[in-house]
């Protein structure tokens, strides 16, 4: 790429999903009628005070924890000033210079297997503005604005990552790792269309083999990481060819409209001093107990980049089938309950593949149905012992699915043990060769194609239930015969 090399790093906004705001008791909510969630500390009345809220620094700690962030044993909150109609205190309470999680790191898998590894720089709490509707066209132009306070106070993890990243897919991909992990850790419901998170990139270039950094644009809120990453890559071609052309980069806010793929600046970015940062008189330093901090560091969930690497490694997974199978906490924890006991090759496969596509038909989940983990197993293990046969299984489960029945109650009532008695497989092969002298007589001759034939027929024969294996080794027994 004509001499230069991005250099990119992420914020992200994370909402909390507890049950009340950050520094008061009203509720959170997502779509409830506007200003139906406000106080009169989220509404900034004077003389009223805050409370920090317990929860929301416990789940700030777990972010912290699961991202190797170096926890401060003492935290303060600072005040960010600025005037806009979304925040009515006009300032915004913030940690600055003491953010309750500090450096740490978090290692994703590429595509191809290899490891991208992200400095994390600092996750701190701090508090959402309240939501601005802008009535009547976007922002420019609009006839008017409308606020909704229900958002106001709302409690965020801002986490903030070094210029580690180098291009746009890797962005992409430690941002679906991120909020996977952020999922497995039940902090927040992290949906990128409902703005519970929200991640912005800041793009520099500068010349390969420089180790100075470029002036910087900052990419906002971009609400799926699909766009983040085009929006990415349309920003370093759009700095590469200023600076190309003799220009410098301005450092400022850019947006970028992905329907037609344009880059337009929005303001010059402030610089920190701008928002007048100072302490927060009304609240008193976060000191968590160390105790509570081990016990939360150990009773932290597998996160799924880890589970990912022991599902291969350990369990013979395939990567794709890792990477699946880890799509959901729910799911992972489903797959992991199956394969505790039943083979974990063959649970992947039926978990990934049949149970999935038998479940969207009726618009199920599998943790929600009747296919409990250990009713998935004991299929598993029916197939694994030869007790029935593959199309046999996939009716089992539709049972089972349908009714909630025992897979093996199942195969019972319903007669769906599979044919391995080979006695009762050579009679019917040998009804066959009756009923069919021609290929009967291919077959005595060697004629190696009409195997399928009556492999064919004794499966239709038997209802699907005959042993595919043992059909075919005694349908080749016949050869040469007489
Ligand atoms: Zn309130």
């Amino acid at each position: 790429m004509s001499g230069f090399e991005p250099v990119i790093g992420v914020e992200i906004h994370v909402q909390l999903s507890t049950r009340t705001k950050m520094f008061c008791g009203c509720a959170l909510s997502f779509g409830d009628p506007p200003n139906t969630h406000t106080c009169p500390v989220c509404l900034a009345h004077p003389g009223v005070l805050p409370v920090v809220n317990a929860e929301a620094v416990r789940r700030a700690l777990l972010i912290g924890l699961a991202l190797g962030c170096e926890i401060a044993p003492r935290s303060i909150f600072h005040r960010k000033n600025y005037f806009y109609p979304d925040l009515p205190k006009a300032y915004q309470v913030s940690q600055f210079d003491i953010p309750i999680c500090g450096r740490g790191e978090f290692t994703a898998i590429r595509d191809d297997g290899t490891d991208l590894v992200v400095g994390i720089t600092r996750a701190h709490l701090e508090e959402d503005a309240a939501k601005l509707t802008h009535a009547g066209g976007r922002r420019a132009g609009a006839e008017g604005s409308v606020v909704d306070f229900n958002r106001g106070g709302t409690p965020l993890v801002e986490i903030v990552t070094e210029p580690d990243l180098r291009s746009a897919s890797d962005a992409g991909t430690f941002l679906r790792q991120l909020r996977q992990t952020l999922l497995f850790l039940g902090v927040s419901d992290c949906s990128m269309e409902e703005g519970s998170m929200r991640a912005d990139a800041n793009v520099s270039i500068r010349p390969v083999g420089s180790h100075a950094l470029g002036t910087k644009t900052e990419l906002k809120n971009m609400n799926s990481f699909r766009f983040l990453e085009r929006g990415i890559d349309a920003e370093i071609a759009r700095q590469t060819q200023i600076v190309a052309s003799g220009g410098r980069v301005r450092q400022e806010t850019v947006h970028y409209e992905p329907e037609t793929g344009e880059i337009t600046p929005l303001r010059s970015k402030e610089e920190s001093h701008a928002y007048r940062y100072f302490p927060e008189p009304d609240l008193v330093p976060v000191v968590p107990d160390p105790a509570w901090v081990d016990d939360l560091r150990h009773g932290l969930p597998e996160l799924p980049v880890p589970m990912r690497r022991r599902m291969v490694g350990e369990m013979g997974l395939s990567a794709e089938d890792a990477e699946v199978l880890t799509g959901s906490p729910e799911l992972a924890a489903y797959f992991m309950a199956v394969a505790g006991e039943a083979d974990p090759k063959a649970a992947a496969n039926w978990v990934r593949g049949e149970l999935r596509a038998q479940l969207r038909e009726v618009g199920e989940e599998p943790w929600e149905s009747r296919v409990t983990p250990s009713r998935m197993a004991a299929l598993v293990g029916l197939l694994a012992e030869g007790t029935v046969s593959v199309p046999a299984a996939k009716e089992v489960l539709a049972e089972v699915i349908a009714t909630g029945g025992e897979p093996a109650a199942v195969v019972e009532a319903r007669g769906l043990g599979q044919i391995s008695d080979e006695d009762a497989l050579r009679d019917v092969i040998a009804d066959l060769m009756d009923a069919n002298p021609d290929q009967a007589g291919q077959l005595r001759d060697g004629k190696e194609k009409v195997i399928g034939f009556f492999v064919g027929q004794a499966m239709k024969q038997t209802g699907g239930r005959a042993d595919p294996k043992a059909v075919q080794r005694l349908v080749r027994a016949q050869i040469g015969g007489d």
